[in-house]
């Protein structure tokens, strides 16, 4: 890789340029955090995956990570009620069906 500071190739198993002396890690490339609503779709859609990605990227990619958190939980909430509301209906229609 070349070094950020100085433009320099370096080695990758290097702390730090040989040239100026910059830490290698402000070379590192920085790691996309677009907190791209597609994450929050996929947390919607598979709330586990939601979840791991959170966890995984709460750190390290906050933007996303919050989004595929959102996602899981409106998925997970959503996957709790619509069984509830279909229950409730159904038991509605039945007491409407016996009344009849
Ligand atoms: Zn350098």
């Amino acid at each position: 890789m070349y070094c950020r500071n100085c433009g320099k190739e370096i080695d990758n198993n290097l702390a730090q340029c040989p040239y100026c002396n910059t830490p290698v890690s402000q070379n590192q490339i920085v790691v996309e955090d677009n907190g791209s609503m597609w994450w929050g779709v996929l947390g919607c859609c598979v709330p586990i995956a939601g979840l791991v990605l959170y966890i995984v990227w709460k750190d390290t990619k906050p933007q996303s990570g919050k989004k595929a958190g959102i996602g899981a939980l409106i998925g997970f909430v959503l996957s709790v009620l619509i069984p509830i509301l279909f229950y409730i209906f159904m038991i509605v229609l039945a007491i409407a069906t016996y009344e009849l």
